[in-house]
């Protein structure tokens, strides 16, 4: 087994029925993966003593780190401890440190101590105590035969208080890991295939040390790539480099880096340009408002949305006119330009984006199939239109109709500057 292995066991009942969502591991995974360690097996075991003490024997087969979580708590149901106890053959005893710690934890509260806080200072004798700042279960650090085992609680803030405070910290000093270096180009409104083809000359130039990974989700693709070694300043310039030569295939597609989503990116040009965004949505239904307000801080651009499902509305409230249903029809370039023009005037908003479509799966005729979107962007100079023929799914389409438009109106945005 090669060095700086580790395994995740992530310990409760909870976990495998679905109550609890597995946060740790993730959390425990990217850790990991920034410190140049290697996860080679994630394992989630019931609160059962022998699957407990089955997991931990083969754990120590894939790994030489073995990393823990749960179990740690005083009821019945918490069995890490006298497993872990059990599997190193050593008595559970109380160790003074951590009585003495947790008493202060609780008198921090205002809380007495009590006998089930009593039996969270047992633990077993030949471990090295990890103290916990935020609970009443300290954690534990065994090592034998080479192997390392450690045991945290399964409170989310409390493993992480523990690993960033005092294990990653000793991982670091005492392995020599590689530095794993990431990039991440965000790219929107591009098919995988299609984006595939277009940079391929610029695989093929890639260095051989950098790998290349993609995430495609609706409307999105991330593209991830990756660089190991030891030199961290030399890994940092391979990979300016690689981003740098990607631009000429796909800048147009390229919205943002690392997390930094679409709607922040929209966002901060607004805020730059000092402009206000509305929004009259009628197939997204408030799709694009709700990406635009997740943002913290959107108050300062976003005026509001109105959702004029019905024609009389689009009439009523943006003076659509009741010609444009009898002729071409509500989903059609006339009626979004109106949405978009008289939007942008109600809301008082520099900028209005409309759309109106057919989300499916109803609604179809012959001439209008279902997927078929039009889009509106009205600015204080002119209004600008797309047709967009979109899937024939309805989340699918609602999502990649709001992913365009606040796309469109970044690029908008961008040429206006
Ligand atoms: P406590 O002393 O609070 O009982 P514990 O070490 O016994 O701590 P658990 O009882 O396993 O931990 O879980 C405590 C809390 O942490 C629960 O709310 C549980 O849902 C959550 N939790 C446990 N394991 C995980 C995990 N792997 N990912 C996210 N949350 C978890
Ligand atoms: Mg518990």
């Amino acid at each position: 087994m090669s060095q700086n292995t580790v395994e995740i066991i992530t310990i409760g009942d909870e976990i495998l029925y679905g109550q609890t969502l597995d946060t740790n591991s993730h959390w425990i995974s990217q850790e990991l993966d920034h410190l140049g360690l290697k996860l080679v097996h994630k394992t989630t075991v019931a609160d059962h003593e022998e699957a407990i003490l089955t997991a931990f024997a083969e754990a120590e087969k894939r790994a030489q780190i073995i990393l823990i979580t749960g179990g740690l708590g005083p009821t019945q149901d918490d069995l890490t401890k006298p497993c872990l106890a059990k599997y190193f053959d050593t008595p559970l005893v109380i160790f003074p440190q951590a009585l003495a710690e947790i008493k202060e934890l609780l008198k921090n509260r205002g809380r007495d101590l009590n006998p089930h806080n009593v039996k969270q200072a047992e633990l077993p004798q030949s471990c090295q105590m990890i103290s916990n700042q935020l609970g009443t279960a300290p954690g534990m650090w065994f090592e034998k035969n080479g192997k390392i085992f450690i045991s945290m609680p399964g409170v989310p803030r409390e493993m992480k208080k523990m690993m960033t405070d005092i294990i990653l910290p000793r991982f670091k000093q005492r392995f020599e890991t590689d530095i794993t270096v990431h990039r991440i180009i965000r790219t929107c409104t591009i098919g995988e295939s299609v984006l595939i083809d277009k940079i391929k000359p610029w695989v093929d130039a890639l260095p051989e040390q950098l790998v290349l990974a993609y995430y495609p989700s609706i409307g999105q693709v991330k593209i991830r790539l990756t660089a190991v070694g030891n030199d961290k300043a030399a890994l940092e310039t391979i990979l300016n480099q690689a981003v740098a030569d990607i631009q000429p295939y796909l800048a147009k597609y390229i919205f943002g880096y690392g997390k930094e989503e679409l709607e922040e990116v929209v966002g901060n040009l607004l805020l730059k340009k000092k402009w206000t965004v509305a929004t009259a949505e009628s197939c997204t239904g408030g799709a694009i408002a709700h990406k635009i307000t997740a943002v913290p801080g959107s108050s300062a651009y976003f005026r509001g949305s109105i959702i004029p499902y019905h024609n009389d509305l689009k009439h009523q409230f943006l003076q659509v006119d009741k010609g444009v249903f009898e002729t071409v029809g509500a989903v059609s370039e006339a009626c979004v330009i109106a949405m978009a023009e008289n939007a942008r005037t109600a809301f008082g908003a520099d900028v209005a984006i409309a759309t109106s479509g057919i989300a499916g799966p109803g609604g179809a005729t012959a001439e209008k199939p279902v997927g078929l979107v039009w889009l509106a962007i009205a600015t204080p100079q002119q209004t600008h239109t797309w047709e967009l023929r979109l899937g024939n799914e309805r989340s699918f389409n609602i999502e990649l109709t709001a992913v365009h438009a606040l796309n469109k109106l970044r690029q908008t945005l961008i040429e206006i500057d």
